[in-house]
Parts: structure tokens; C-alpha cells; sequence
């Protein structure tokens, strides 16, 4: 029979702060579900889908990835390495991908979402601004909406 136990934490996806009930197998070091916690004063025992699903990628190496620190890019695709690059060299690879896949499909195969958390109001502006002025598209969103 798996061993596991409950535990408490909070959801680090949105600024709701909502409390996360999780089921951990304590013998593999896994979550095997996740609920909305009754102790949670904002939630009341409910989550949306990001607190209810979106926490699989802990339990899958393949997915999950450690924080990256410094500017990478890959520079074939999603196979091949991170590679450790200048800011600039970063934000030159970014804005040819961004041109070319735009000068082949049009601005509206671009979608830019923004964060609910951290960055405040001027960056969600900004965001906006961007992909309106600069990309040419009204593909822009809120990780709210998901
Ligand atoms: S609303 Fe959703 S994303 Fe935000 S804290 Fe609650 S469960 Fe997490």
C-alpha cells in the first residue's frame, strides 16, 4: 500500500494566493492530486485549472527544468542544448525568430501573455503596447484567462 500524506501550500501561479491541498506518495516523493484546501481563506476549497492540474511537470524530469539564470537559447530547436549567450546575442535570436515567423504567417500567428504575478501594472501596459505597436497583432492575453 503507498504511503502518503497531505500537505498544505500555496498556489504559485496567480496572485490570488489560493491554498493548494496536495496528496504526496512520501515513499516515491510524488503528488498524486491536488484539491482546493477548506483551510484557504481566499479560495474556500476551490482552485482553477492551473491549481488543480498544473503542477505535473514536478513529477517529470522531461518537463521540468531548473531555473535559468543567465541569457540561453537554443539554437536548433526544442532538442537541441541551452546554450549560455549575451543579453544582446539573446535578444537578437528572439526578435529573427519573432521576424521571420511573422514575415511568413502575418503578426496574429504571435500571442503574448502576460503574468498576474510580480511585474505589476506597467509591465501588463507594456506587454500590450508591444504586441499591438511593435508586433502588429491584438493577440495578447492575461494567464488569468487560461
Ligand atoms: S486562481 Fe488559480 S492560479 Fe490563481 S492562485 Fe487560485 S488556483 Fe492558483
Amino acid at each position: 500500500m503507498t504511503a502518503y500524506k497531505k500537505v498544505n501550500t500555496i498556489c504559485p501561479y496567480c496572485g490570488t494566493g489560493c491554498v493548494i491541498e496536495c496528496t504526496v506518495d512520501t515513499e516515491h516523493n510524488r503528488i498524486l492530486e491536488a484539491k482546493g484546501s477548506p483551510d484557504g481563506v481566499n479560495n474556500e476549497g476551490r482552485l482553477c485549472l492551473k491549481g488543480l492540474y498544473g503542477w505535473d511537470y514536478l513529477n517529470d524530469p522531461q518537463i521540468l527544468t531548473r531555473r535559468i539564470q543567465k541569457p540561453m537559447i537554443r539554437r536548433s530547436g526544442k532538442k537541441s542544448p541551452l546554450e549560455e549567450v549575451s543579453w544582446d546575442e539573446a535578444i537578437h535570436f528572439a526578435a529573427d525568430k519573432l521576424k521571420t515567423l511573422i514575415r511568413q504567417y502575418g503578426p496574429d500567428c504571435v500571442m503574448g501573455a502576460g503574468s498576474a504575478r510580480g511585474p505589476g501594472n506597467e509591465a501588463a501596459y507594456i506587454t500590450q503596447k508591444f504586441m499591438r505597436a511593435a508586433i502588429g497583432t491584438n493577440n495578447v492575453d492575461h494567464c488569468a484567462r487560461i
